[in-house]
């Protein structure tokens, strides 16, 4: 599973390239290590196309995808996956460009948990991982709503977990699954954005679908969706299992004292990320009334277990 994705043949940036009939991506120049190779722009269908995830504010990519395109066919959907700014920022100049509208769940609030609105009530902001707060979507899509784009019929699945707002999008048997599942890393949940209880949902729904193909945002096609969910699930339940370890004794503990516990191979400069990480399993204990928050829920709390 791991060669799919070895960085050695890394397809380049800005080149239309058909994956099946009626499927074809192009990469924006935005390689990194959050983005891996860039992101995955797809065109669907032939003719009258839907674009999924135009990407960053880049007009040399919003060239390509416009000139990658067959003589005559015109974009008519603009589909977003959720609003981070390596894929929703260029939906607004492709709209102004194509006259396409941008479908999406909502603006960068959309979505959220009650417990994650308390938090950001008091006080919690956003970590730093790019949101594009001032996104907002022509047309509002819904939970199982069948989009009639690219001359196909789409169906919009809510998976929120990544980030409140993040659809994903099946044709087919194919399920563009945005950066809610990827091949090659398991998925950032950072609160408020991020919320680990809707994401094991969200993967709990993915799951239960026999689908063919996963086509993520980042990186190659996932051939085996099954044996991925298997894993992104089983994956979390380690961590989980990790935590619930360290807080076996019952003694209140914090945020950052489990993550020093934790993630002792981990390099300075990752452990904000990784203290968020921790937060996010925290308070999806904390929901599932394992652990208790004291004196209430919030990143300094203290953290301990009653399960
Ligand atoms: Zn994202």
């Amino acid at each position: 599973m791991a060669n799919r994705n070895n960085p050695s043949d890394r397809p380049p940036a800005g080149v239309m390239t058909p994956l099946e009939p009626g499927i074809r991506r192009i990469i924006a120049p935005n390689p990194s290590p959050m983005t891996y190779w860039g992101t995955n722009t797809f065109v669907l269908g032939e003719g009258d196309v839907a674009v999924i995830d135009p990407g960053p504010a880049d007009p040399v990519h919003m060239d390509a995808l416009l000139s990658g395109l067959q003589r005559g066919e015109r974009v008519t959907q603009i589909l977003v996956t959720h609003s981070h700014l390596d894929h929703s920022p260029l939906a607004r100049p492709l709209s102004e460009a194509t006259g396409a509208p941008i479908m999406a769940y909502g603006d960068a609030q959309a979505g959220r948990s009650e417990v994650m609105r308390d938090l950001v009530a008091r006080g919690l902001s956003s970590g730093g991982e790019g949101v594009d707060a001032g996104f907002r979507p022509d047309v509002r899509i819904s939970d199982g709503e069948i989009l009639r784009a690219g001359g196909l019929d789409i169906e919009a699945i809510w998976t929120p977990g990544h980030f409140a707002n993040h659809l994903s999008f099946a044709w087919q048997g194919a399920v563009f699954t945005g950066d809610h599942v990827m091949g090659w890393a398991s998925s950032l949940v950072s609160p408020p954005d991020g919320d680990l209880t809707a994401f094991m949902a969200s993967c709990a729904k993915l799951a239960a679908r026999a689908d063919r193909i996963y086509f993520p945002a980042h990186g190659a096609a996932i051939t085996d969706p099954a044996a991925r969910m298997a894993w992104l699930i089983a994956h979390r339940q380690s961590r989980e299992a990790d935590l619930l370890a360290t807080l076996a004794d019952g003694r209140p503990t914090t945020v950052s004292a489990l993550t020093r516990t934790i993630y002792t191979d981990t390099p300075p400069a990752l452990i904000p990320a990784a203290e968020r990480n921790v937060f996010a399993h925290l308070i999806d204990l904390v929901t599932r009334k394992i652990v208790v928050a004291e004196p209430q829920l919030e990143a300094h709390a203290d953290f301990r277990r009653i399960g």
